[in-house]
């Protein structure tokens, strides 16, 4: 799902995450407890919608899913034997309620739920069609262009329908949806966000991530395969793959940054390709030093994998403040300049008098290295050398991963030399494309059909533009603002 003016500031901000599960008595609170586990792709809002049989239940608010879905009043009353779940960060699409899905419709045909995890190209496009004929659009995300899509298909079945509404959409789209009838899951042709399968006992699951299987004790089954869509209902589970075959381009920084580490995506675990991140730029980039930090948290696995092929120490040398919330007044400038450091802070014992390689995932516009490097000084550091564990971030994503415009990217306007400056650090260094690609088990980067997206690093997008390249992401999509 997709905003228009994404990650304008420090603070972390990601992507979405999707949960459904067909088949348990327990619907709602499983769902409830996966979103917990998909918590770090969204924290703007929450939303979960189930269905007994006879009626949808919906609960949706903004913040984390514990603000919203802590009550046994609020699970109780979402009752049913199916029910679908979303966290957002809203990559497209204004901060409000209206935008909080999983969205709701009533249809010809009967109730449908739906969220989405990425970002189309062309909903601008399509939703400029839609409202000439007639459709009344109740947000601005760009999910509810398929949700009209859907009701103005000619098809009769469901399935049909959000066939025929998925054939005309482009961009990246894992999807949970919850009919009458039952679940239907689909990855776009691409594969661009992940999307998994798993079991409880009788009942089906989709997830973004394995992550959330896990934490409720669940089976992993497989990933939901790019270009398919399965439909989950009483008789069980179908497959069926309505959009051709592409070649699949699952986003590589899915690896580096934003999935949990104890996923599983494709087969290839998340932690461990960080650690061979780390071990392929030690190799690529090392220089003389004494220890090895990493930026918490993001940087760690990659600095143990540094830290390892290099033989050095590895030592948290910065110390992350994990409760530092989103209800926190920001302090004055004159309190700020006394210089607190509210999320991180140095420590010292392990940095005094020492050579430092600090280890983070990504550069974007630099404000985190920035500060990090001074900090790591100001504790008595001799050299700070900072090493990063993705390649140069060049372009913006238009996916699915909230990054600034491209202008505000670091990397597309600097040099590394540059950069290195800007940052204060003794010298920067990136992985190299192909280190990333052997990192995850590839020889190199295959420069015909690559194996992943990797547009931010590379600018080769592979799904179309639509919208970007005809100028139109930035125009008003409603006239009407309303409270968070
Ligand atoms: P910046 O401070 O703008 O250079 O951003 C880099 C920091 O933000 C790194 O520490 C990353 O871990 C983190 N980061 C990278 N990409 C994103 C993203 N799309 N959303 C939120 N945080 C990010």
């Amino acid at each position: 799902m997709n905003t228009t003016q994404p990650f304008d500031d420090d603070h972390p901000h990601e992507e979405c995450g999707v949960f459904g599960i067909f088949g348990h008595a327990e619907s709602t609170a499983l769902t409830a407890l996966g979103l917990h586990a998909l918590q770090h792709r969204g924290q703007e809002a929450a939303g979960i919608v189930s269905y007994d049989g006879e009626q949808f239940h919906a609960h949706r608010g903004m913040g984390n899913v514990g603000d919203n879905f802590s009550s046994k009043e609020v699970i109780a009353r979402l009752s049913g034997h199916s029910a679908i779940g979303h966290v957002r960060y809203a990559t497209t699409g204004e901060v409000a309620m209206r935008n909080v899905q999983p969205l709701f419709a009533d249809f010809e045909f009967g109730g449908l739920a739906i969220c989405h995890n990425g970002n189309l190209t062309n909903s601008y496009k399509l939703r400029q069609q839609l409202v000439r004929r007639g459709s009344l659009f109740q947000s601005t995300s760009d999910t509810e262009v398929i949700v009209h899509l859907i009701a103005t298909s000619l098809k009769l079945s469901v399935e049909e329908r959000m066939i025929d509404a998925l054939r005309q959409v482009q961009g990246a789209y894992s999807l949970a949806a919850l009919t009458q009838e039952g679940m239907i899951a689909v990855r776009d042709p691409m594969g661009v966000r992940p999307l998994v399968l798993g079991r409880l006992g009788e009942a089906w699951i989709v997830s973004s991530e394995s992550c959330a299987l896990d934490i409720i004790g669940a089976d992993f089954v497989r990933d939901v395969e790019a270009g398919e869509m399965v439909i989950v209902g009483p008789n069980g589970l179908r497959s069926i793959r309505p959009f051709g075959r592409e070649t699949k381009r699952l986003c590589i920084f899915e690896y580096i940054y934003f999935a949990r580490p104890d996923s599983v995506m494709d087969g290839v675990s998340v932690y461990e390709s960080r650690k061979r991140i780390g071990a392929e730029l030690a190799r690529e980039s090392h220089v003389a030093a004494d220890i090895v930090i990493p930026v918490p948290d993001s940087g760690v696995p990659a600095a143990l994998g540094y830290a390892a092929e290099c033989k050095l120490p590895f030592e948290l040398g910065i110390i992350r403040n994990h409760y530092v919330g989103r209800t926190f007044i920001e302090p004055t400038d004159q309190i700020r300049n006394l210089g607190v450091k509210l999320k991180h802070n140095a420590n010292r014992a392990h940095i005094q008098g020492k050579r430092v390689i600090l280890v983070d995932d990504s550069i974007v516009r630099g404000t985190t290295s920035t500060k990090i490097v001074a900090m790591v000084r100001q504790a008595g550091a001799k050299e700070v050398h900072m090493r990063i564990s993705s390649p140069p971030t060049k372009d913006s994503c238009f996916y699915g991963i909230a990054t600034p415009e491209r202008n505000k990217l670091l990397a597309s306007n600097m040099s590394i030399e540059e950069m290195g400056k800007y940052i204060g650090a003794d010298s920067l260094a990136f992985v190299s494309i192909d280190g990333l690609y052997r990192a995850l088990g590839e020889t190199k980067r295959n420069m015909k059909t690559p194996q992943y997206c990797d547009a931010c690093f590379t600018g080769d997008y592979p799904i179309p533009l639509v919208d970007h390249d005809s100028g139109q992401v930035q125009t008003q999509l409603s006239l009407l603002t309303e409270n968070a």
